[in-house]
């Protein structure tokens, strides 16, 4: 009878443990496989100047084209690939993809690319950007790395020196997704940050919070006194884009201006930004 009850709860704990090991490992297989096989894919998004409404750059975004679930966004297999020691080769194929794209844009304005924390904690990949650029033919200047606060908090010297290694190659560095993390605005000055990407959630109760408005004003502020670019993530209407414009935010990115779309439409982004301004466009206002 006991030896029954051990093998039942064995039983059980097998069952259980398969659901969400075998979900798991096949998310793994797969992953590994999708590296192998090449099967992703970067859509680009426009970032806009806030003043005058031209195009400004494009951030890369990576896509997981799955053979049997479809595209899979970023947010559920990033993490995963950081995990199984998958980032490094899948995001140099995203460095060199973007590289390469953006030096075969129509005009030469940037294109950001996001770095995961262990990229940034690989003492190779300042090398690593700088071979890329060369191999490429993309100028320096035209490439901004985007990273997150995470990244910098392990060790702020190693991070420190990380990022001015980063700085020779000639490409400039953003903070992303700032205010979401355990950071300061302390951090902007240990850090040389050419722009601190202002996170979506700050944008999406600008019109609701004075608190939202408060802490934007406090960023542009700062920004503005040392000289960083503040841009703003998220931007879906007219209304948080008046906001931004008031507390003189520099960039902004969103809905509102395009989606991310995959490099054979950017000549119809390209194109609709070849007025110069994006907000006199059909369906925006004109600024005031
Ligand atoms: P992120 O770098 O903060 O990128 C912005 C995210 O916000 C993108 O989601 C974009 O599609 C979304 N977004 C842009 N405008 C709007 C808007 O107006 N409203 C809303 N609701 N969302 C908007 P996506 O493409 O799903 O990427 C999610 C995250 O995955 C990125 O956040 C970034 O942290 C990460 N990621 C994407 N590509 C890469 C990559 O190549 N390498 C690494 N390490 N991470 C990446
Ligand atoms: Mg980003
Ligand atoms: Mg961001
Ligand atoms: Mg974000």
């Amino acid at each position: 009878r006991a030896k029954h009850d051990g093998r039942g709860r064995f039983a059980f704990f097998e069952q259980a443990m398969d659901a969400s090991m075998q979900l798991r490992l096949r998310m793994e297989r797969d992953l590994r496989a999708a590296v192998d096989q090449g099967q992703f894919l970067l859509h680009y998004q426009p970032i806009v100047s806030v003043a005058t409404g031209a195009l400004a750059g494009f951030e890369a975004l990576v896509r997981w084209r799955h053979p049997e679930r479809g595209m899979v966004p970023p947010g559920d297999f990033i993490g995963l690939a950081e995990e199984i020691g998958l980032i490094a080769p899948l995001g140099r194929w995203v460095l060199e993809r973007a590289c390469a794209d953006a030096a075969l844009w129509p005009r030469p304005v940037k294109v950001a690319v996001n770095v995961s924390p262990r990229q940034l904690a690989d003492s190779t990949f300042p090398d690593l950007v700088a071979a890329t650029l060369k191999s490429t033919g993309l100028a320096p200047s035209r490439l901004e790395l985007e990273i997150t606060e995470s990244a910098l908090m392990h060790n702020v010297e190693a991070a420190k020196n990380a990022l001015l290694r980063l700085k020779l190659t000639g490409c400039s560095i953003a903070m992303d997704d700032f205010g979401t993390g355990y950071s300061s605005l302390g951090y902007l000055r240990t850090f040389p940050f050419d722009k601190v990407k202002i996170d979506r959630s700050f944008v999406k109760h600008l019109a609701g919070t004075k608190e939202s408005s408060a802490i934007i004003r406090a960023v542009t502020g700062m920004c503005d006194s040392l000289g960083i670019i503040s841009t703003a993530e998220g931007v879906e209407n007219q209304e948080q884009l008046a906001y931004l414009r008031e507390e003189r935010c520099i960039e902004a990115q969103g809905y509102l201006f395009g989606r991310p779309v995959p490099m054979d439409e950017l000549p119809a982004v390209f194109a609709r930004f070849a007025g110069g301004n994006v907000l006199q466009m059909d369906g925006f206002a004109r600024p005031a």
